[in-house]
């Protein structure tokens, strides 16, 4: 099975829309959470993903337009995005985030937005947090977002150290029999210092990956939230991919 993996929307459809573009034909989408927040269209996102075959987890930015999280915990400029975020979305797109679980499995992959031992908020950034979470999943691979860069963690025996490994652009990496803990970086709002939307292509059957990045018209996006006043610093980041 050919499946787009992505995370982070973040209400920026011309990201997706370009990511969904790029990846041309595949046979699922999986979404790992973030579809709101930060950016303009937060509908459009939630029906362009609707009107595909797709299975998606929620994350913390779903969660906090459903007041299922306090908003005091993220920073002013994602809080205000949030709440704009709120005020736009129809019952329906109210109704698909509720339904959301924190995490599922599917096949050989565990998919979660934050963590498998927190679903919702811990970033996997460094190999000492991924190595307290392998003991947190039961797949061979953890497929995880929130923290909007691309980068796989590798534990090759069980209670080794994992190794991070920065995934090359647009190069097959076949996956073998150690475990992982992967993140297709983030599509509408990436932080790894390049601003173009970052996915990922699973063959679920070579567990063969493949990382890439499509080039957007972040103008487009930055107009839309200027038209509506988003948050000055939200915007001026895409362009900078952080
Ligand atoms: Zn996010």
């Amino acid at each position: 099975m050919r499946v787009l993996v992505i995370s982070d929307v973040h209400s920026n459809l011309t990201a997706l829309q370009a990511v969904l573009d790029d990846a041309g034909e595949v046979d699922i989408t999986w979404s790992l959470g973030d579809i709101v927040g930060y950016g303009p269209e937060p509908n459009e996102c939630i029906q362009t993903l609707q009107s595909r075959p797709h299975v998606a987890v929620a994350g913390n930015h779903d969660w906090g337009v459903l007041g299922k999280l306090d908003l005091a915990d993220f920073n002013e400029d994602a809080r205000i995005a949030n709440l704009w975020n709120r005020e736009q979305l129809t019952f329906e797109s109210l109704a698909y985030l509720q339904a959301l679980p924190e995490k599922r499995i599917e096949g050989v992959c565990t998919l979660t937005h934050g963590s498998p031992r927190h679903p919702i908020w811990e970033y996997v950034i460094s190999t000492s947090v991924a190595d307290a979470n392998f003991a947190y999943f039961d797949t061979p691979i953890c497929l995880v977002g929130h923290t909007h860069v691309p980068i796989l963690f590798r534990q090759a025996a069980e209670d080794m150290a994992s190794q991070a490994i920065y995934l090359p652009e647009f190069q097959p990496v076949q996956l073998d029999d150690a475990r992982y803990i992967i993140n297709p970086g983030g599509v509408g709002q990436p932080r790894d210092g390049d601003p173009r939307a970052a996915y990922l292509l699973l063959d679920t059957e070579e567990l063969i990956i493949e990382h890439r990045r499509v080039a957007y018209d972040i103008a487009a996006t930055q107009a839309k939230m200027r038209a509506v006043g988003l948050p000055r610093r939200n915007i001026s980041r895409l362009e900078v991919g952080w």
